[in-house]
């Protein structure tokens, strides 16, 4: 047997893992101190009411034989895919409920979709990036095009023709730098995908934290999407499903490659490789596209919100240099000093307790730069703000 050798060219993906193990250092050291966790990007408040209760009464109806559900279609259940497509119509996107396929996530999605485009290819990355974008692309045995994002250009970086990719992944709302693309901006990289023939991953997982009224939170709000993009969003920040899952992934049916649509690959591909996700599940997301579901949605992401505003007070009262905040749940600050990144891990973890992750973490370009996240507890965030402000204040 022949392993897929391609593994052996992925890098040790050390970086969650080197955190917790220094952490774990700290608490046997100092037995009993708080740490004040500012690096996770999981969530930490529960599901709205609105999902709760529609979670309830879907598993009521599994225990009916009139209502009980079985296998559901693989490309997601009409109810969804319709509640997602009218979501987008309020914004002003037109799409149909076949061109929104239901997922269990956006990481499946954004490993899955690989199978689209052919092994010889090559993918476009903006580093600093989410992880898994080129570990996906490396266990494909596809070549990865990195494309270095910095401060010059509010680390959101325009298309270089000389770049060459099929391939091109763009996050906004960024994780890591917060950083949220403008329509202009993502006006440039539609028309040069379209120009090269290449296809946008668009990676709109964080698009509910947008709050300026003229960012795009869709590629389709840009004029000729339809024949370049891919979306991939996620329940996941926007409503707290990380440990629930589900995502939607939203393919035009314009867009087509060698002679192939793109939508009726992907319709071939979910029916051969998945059974679709769960009833339960998928009621329970639906519930989050009803008004109900949206307010109590947003009164979540506003707690995490004031988070932010408490961390770029303090980050504004010490005069440091950072990108994000407002329209993410991530903040990019620049180290101090000129130190490095696990060096002010180090520094900050020892000195005052707090816990976040250096951007070296998410690419050589990181290096230098920090990410908060502004997912944790609203008393903790107060304490790390005020800890940092009183530390970095003497640095
Ligand atoms: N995309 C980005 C940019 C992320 O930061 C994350 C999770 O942190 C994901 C995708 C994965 O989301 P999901 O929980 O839907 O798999």
């Amino acid at each position: 047997m022949i392993p897929n050798m391609h593994y052996a060219d992925l890098k040790d993906s050390y970086l969650f893992y080197h955190i917790a193990q220094k952490t774990q250092a700290y608490r046997k050291a100092h037995p009993g101190t708080h740490l004040y966790r500012m690096g996770i990007g999981d969530v930490s408040l529960p599901l709205c009411d609105a999902v709760i209760r529609a979670l309830h009464e879907a598993v009521d109806d599994q225990a009916k034989q009139d209502t009980f559900h079985g296998y559901m279609p693989e490309c997601g259940a009409p109810f969804l895919r319709e509640a997602i497509a009218d979501h987008y119509q309020k914004r002003g996107v037109s799409l149909s409920s076949e061109e929104v396929f239901v997922s269990s996530g956006a990481s499946d999605e954004l490993g899955d979709l690989l199978d689209l485009f052919d092994r010889g290819g090559s993918a476009l990355v903006i580093e600093p990036a989410y992880p898994a974008y080129v570990d996906a692309n490396v266990m494909a045995g596809r070549r990865v095009v990195h494309l270095a994002a910095g401060e010059a250009n509010g680390f959101l970086p325009g298309p270089d023709d000389s770049m060459e990719a099929d391939i091109i992944y763009l996050c906004s709302p960024n994780n890591p730098t917060g950083a949220a693309f403008s329509r202009m901006q993502l006006q440039d990289w539609v028309a040069y995908a379209n120009r090269k023939g290449a296809v946008i991953l668009f990676d709109a997982a964080y698009e509910a934290f947008i709050e300026e009224a003229d960012l795009p939170h869709s590629i389709f709000e840009i004029e000729g999407a339809r024949t370049c993009a891919i979306e991939i969003c996620s329940l996941s920040k926007t409503a707290g499903f990380t440990g629930t899952r589900l995502g939607y992934t939203i393919i035009p049916k314009e867009l087509e490659r060698g002679g192939l649509n793109l939508n009726a690959m992907w319709v071939r591909n979910r029916t051969t490789k998945t059974n679709g996700v769960s009833y339960i599940i998928q009621k329970g997301g639906a519930a989050v596209f009803t008004s109900e579901g949206q307010k109590q949605i947003q009164k979540t992401i506003g707690v995490y919100k004031r988070n932010a505003k408490v961390l770029m007070e303090a980050l504004d009262q010490l005069g440091i240099w950072y990108c994000g905040g407002k329209n993410a749940p991530y903040i990019w600050m620049r180290c101090p000093n000129g130190m490095d990144s696990w060096a002010f891990f180090d520094y900050l973890l020892q000195e005052i307790q707090v816990v976040g992750t250096p951007g070296e973490g998410f690419g050589a370009c990181g290096e230098g730069y920090f990410r908060f996240s502004t997912f944790g507890s609203p008393d903790d965030t107060r304490e790390a703000a005020r800890r940092l402000c009183a530390l970095l204040r003497t640095v």
